[in-house]
């Protein structure tokens, strides 16, 4: 007996060094639960990250040996951005990737772009492992049957400044154009686009397995991948005829995920509205804004002492913002949006470095409240 309980314990040392030497990456599904991300009609990025991080997390599991996968979310869970940082710095994950969605105002905007922090650089060998990875990944999406990379980005984004190993967020496509929309809706496009993830990942792995990152190598990637690039196509192009008509069910398709957020919004909003209505009494009517003044859509980023002049290290490189009086503060106004769902979808983008921002609404100069101006914005009746 004791001489099994020796061999078990030897055993179990053995297994547990073992564990210790594999290096763990960690897989991050961007939002997940009530966090939908961003979304266009019924397509919802958290559903489309879930998927490419579980297909990625796969391939590295069946291919790469002495590496050990850890999801931040496995399922339709609901995690803060520290939740996602306090997974990875606890592990002592040796990489922190997170998969996001890309949204834009403009239909046509498409391609996957990748960024890293830059103001917490990693110290000796890491420094630069951040870098070298965004810039893989933007090699290997085009490798992979993608014609536009958008480059690589420096930005402050929360998960890559509160975690302390080489960190990565990377945007596979725009929900918001059609074509990418149906890719990276599909499988086929979940599971090539998480082949080109696994192809970055395996070559980075390759680069960076003495330690430093290779110098010349991380030249060489600047030098062609850091700037956006495109791909001459492979495939037929339209004719004008099919573009137009593209064109046109774009502008519908639009119109209906502007009327879903909407109503959705509206659904959600309107009775905390209709409670406030009763307490608070009439505008005089003799105000200078009148119920005809356009509304509009914009997103508060910070709530301070004094306005922020432009670059200041507190705007997180965010520029064109304004600050109004608000008592003795200033709330400082990020952009500005006739639409609902464009407001709605940036805003997923500016959380990701003020992860406290929100919509605000207003009316010409006077702000008011995101149900009043969503009252402005009647749904259209659904053609049939
Ligand atoms: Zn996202």
């Amino acid at each position: 007996m004791r001489r099994f309980l020796f061999i078990l314990v030897s055993l179990l040392w053995a297994c547990n060094i073992a564990a210790a030497k594999k290096v763990v990456w960690v897989i991050d599904a961007g939002h997940g639960g009530h966090d939908v991300g961003c979304e266009f009609g019924t397509v919802y990025e958290k559903d489309i990250t879930l998927a490419v991080a579980k297909e990625l997390g796969a391939m590295v599991k069946k291919k790469i040996n002495g590496v050990r996968v850890i999801y931040t979310r496995e399922k339709n869970t609901t995690l803060s951005l520290q939740e996602r940082c306090d997974i990875a710095n606890r592990n002592g994950a040796g990489l922190f990737i997170s998969i996001h969605v890309n949204s834009a105002p403009n239909l046509f905007a498409r391609g996957t772009e990748s960024f890293f922090a830059t103001n917490v650089p990693l110290k000796g060998s890491q420094a630069g492992k951040s870098e070298l990875l965004a810039l893989l990944l933007q090699k290997h999406y085009l490798k992979n049957g993608r014609e536009v990379s958008r480059g690589v980005k420096k930005r402050e984004l929360y998960v890559c400044e509160h975690t302390n190993m080489p960190s990565v967020l990377t945007e596979v496509g725009f929900i918001t154009n059609s074509v990418e929309r149906n890719y990276i809706s599909s499988k086929e496009g979940q599971a090539e686009l998480a082949k080109a993830i696994f192809d970055a990942l395996s070559e980075w792995h390759e680069l960076t397995k003495n330690g430093a990152v290779p110098k010349q190598d991380l030249r060489n990637l600047r030098y062609t991948h850091y700037d956006p690039r495109t791909v001459p196509s492979t495939k037929p192009a339209p004719t004008a005829a099919a573009n137009e008509k593209a064109k046109e069910a774009d502008t519908r398709a639009k119109e209906a995920a502007e009327a879903k957020a909407i109503a959705e919004a509206q659904a959600e909003l309107m009775p905390a509205d209709d409670a406030l209505a009763e307490t608070t009494p009439e505008t005089p009517k003799d105000t200078i804004t009148t119920s005809e003044t356009p509304t509009y859509f914009a997103i508060q980023l910070m709530n301070t002492s004094a306005p922020l002049k432009e670059g200041d290290y507190r705007l997180k490189g965010f520029q064109g913002v304004r600050f109004i009086p608000a008592g003795e503060r200033f709330k400082g106004i990020y952009s500005r949006s006739d639409s609902y769902l464009d407001i709605k979808n940036e805003l997923v983008q500016v959380r990701e470095t003020f992860p406290e921002a929100f919509i605000v609404a207003f009316r010409g100069e006077q702000q008011i409240t995101t149900a009043e101006a969503l009252k402005q914005r009647v749904p259209k009746p659904m053609e049939h």
